[in-house]
């Protein structure tokens, strides 16, 4: 029996990063994955196939509405959406054959199989085809990460009723998409078919889209989106999803209770996305799990069992693939006597729709309630030079500081590369910055960073300088 110093079960960004990290401080590394490809849900069915979609449908996009603006003659295009989704096939293939290069090059002994729980020091791997194996380690990093949730009385048929993983690999381009909730993955994929022609209607539940991110945000990309053509019924509890081989229908009772009745020819579930830790073995540990199905951790990421650590989607906190590289790495440092630290208030948000919606720190509405006293500069890009040479004029900055001590408590982006922006506001709040600090920094001018400068000096006492 092979035996490692930690063996980590599951491949995405949480657990390749872990492992990678692992066997840089030393470590006899080992990476269990049940499926052939590593990389997990961010590089297979996740991040990357969504922004390779995103990607393309945006080209479409801008080829079919702006392009002529911009005295662009294009003559008659169309959709190749075979083509499409081959390009993602390639984009993903070419992504994890990466991360296949990344343990050979760290000497990680990858092993193909589903891993479950023997005991505390020893697990089974057992690949689809042929025997089973055990492998023994001193530590474990449980990284088994998480699968679509649906609602009770929704059944997934995965054909007209469907999940991100089969709205990444469709035949057809729908004609009408519903998509039920209105959080990161319906707005993402919504944009995606609603730019190469699809009607697309999001039922939400709440009386804002994106609810857990700061409101502005929120009613910015409904505006935006609005543009597409996608229909939003926000304030709907859905109740009944019907498919037929054909058409799908869902009925939802709007905010005074009336029923309405909602057809297309798929619909989109996206209501989130629960721990998997389906078949684990861990009834022969001590690790538990909570009210939610995460598996209960300490601040040291350990589990019941103080030799197994668990990180990522299957733990509490944002299912996002960084905030699981953050804890890959914390867990590898821990284990090996470091004292790692991992500011969660500080694990930026992003929405890559087109503005995209990026975000660090605390919501407007989270100040409020804890009565946390701020002040706050918005900068609209409408009024930035660069946005209007590129024809990328809606969204703003906000900057929200502390009304004592000027600190920067949260920065709210929507708007063009918003998500490559925010980098800017997680250094400045990792080193406690001011409005003031960022606002007296120098930024390229023209670019689209200067809405940060400029929100930062509206924070600051309303010095913006270009509106
Ligand atoms: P996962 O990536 O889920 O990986 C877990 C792995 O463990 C899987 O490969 C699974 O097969 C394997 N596994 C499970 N159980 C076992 C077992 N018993 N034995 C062996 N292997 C096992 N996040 C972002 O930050 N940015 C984005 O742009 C983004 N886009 C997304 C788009 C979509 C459509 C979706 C669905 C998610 C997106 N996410 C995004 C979220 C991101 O994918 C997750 O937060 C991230 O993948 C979590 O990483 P993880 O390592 O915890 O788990
Ligand atoms: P989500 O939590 O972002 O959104 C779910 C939405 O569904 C919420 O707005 C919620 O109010 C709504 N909802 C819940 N029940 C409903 C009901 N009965 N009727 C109508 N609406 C209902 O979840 P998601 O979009 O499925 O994404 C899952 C996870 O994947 C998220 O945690 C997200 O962090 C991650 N993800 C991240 C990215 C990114 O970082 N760009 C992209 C995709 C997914």
């Amino acid at each position: 029996m092979s035996a490692f110093d930690v063996i980590v079960i599951g491949s995405g960004p949480g657990g390749y990063v872990a492992a990678i990290r692992c066997a840089q401080l030393g470590m006899k590394t080992a990476l269990v994955e049940k499926y052939s490809t590593l990389g997990g849900t961010c590089l297979n069915v996740g991040c990357i196939p969504s922004k390779a979609l995103l990607d393309s449908s945006e080209h479409y996009h801008n080829a079919t509405s702006t392009f002529a603006v911009h005295g662009i003659k294009t003559g008659k295009v169309s959709v190749d959406f075979k083509q499409m989704i081959q390009r993602k096939r390639e984009v993903v293939e070419q992504t994890t054959g990466g991360i296949d290069f990344l343990m050979k090059k760290n000497k990680i002994e990858v092993l193909t199989g589903h891993g479950a729980f023997i005991s505390e020091t020893k697990i089974s791997v057992s690949p689809e085809k042929g025997k089973s194996a055990e492998y023994e380690a001193k530590n474990f990093i449980i990284a088994t990460g998480s699968k679509p949730a649906t609602l009770p009385f929704i059944k997934l048929d995965k054909t007209r009723v469907i999940t991100s993983t089969e709205a990444l690999e469709l035949k057809e381009i729908p004609k009408h998409m519903i998509i039920v909730g209105g959080g990161v993955i319906g707005l993402e994929l919504g944009s995606v078919y609603a730019r190469i022609g699809a009607q697309v209607t999001v039922v939400e539940y709440m009386d804002a889209i994106i609810p857990a991110m700061d409101k502005a945000c929120g009613k910015e990309l409904m505006r935006s989106m609005k543009k597409l053509g996608v229909k939003f019924l926000l304030s709907h509890k859905v109740k009944e999803v019907k498919a037929t081989k054909t058409s799908v229908t869902v009925k939802a009772d709007d905010k005074k209770g009336l029923e309405q009745e909602i057809q297309g020819d798929y619909c989109l579930v996206s209501v989130g996305r629960k721990p998997y830790t389906d078949k684990l073995g861990l009834e022969n540990t001590s690790v538990k799990v909570d009210e939610r199905g995460r598996i209960a951790v300490n601040e040291k990421l350990q589990t019941g069992a103080a030799n197994i650590y668990a990180i990522g989607d299957v733990i509490k906190g944002a299912m996002l693939a960084h905030k699981a590289e953050e804890e890959g790495t914390f867990v590898a440092e821990v284990m090996a006597g470091q004292h790692p630290h991992i500011d969660y208030n500080l694990i930026p948000g992003v929405v890559y729709t087109w503005p995209e919606v990026a975000a660090v720190g605390q919501t407007e509405e989270q100040l409020k309630e804890s009565g946390i006293p701020y002040k706050s500069g918005v900068f609209p890009f409408k009024a930035s030079g660069r946005a209007r040479a590129s024809m990328d004029t809606d969204g703003m900055v906000k900057v929200l500081a502390h009304e004592g001590t000027d600190e920067i408590l949260g920065v709210h982006m929507v708007g063009p590369r918003a998500a490559d922006m925010i980098a800017e506001a997680v250094v400045a709040m990792e080193f406690r910055a001011s409005a003031e600090d960022v606002s007296r920094m120098s930024h390229a001018h023209p670019t689209f960073t200067e809405a940060m400068k400029e929100a930062a000096l509206a924070a600051t006492g309303d010095r913006a300088l270009h509106i």
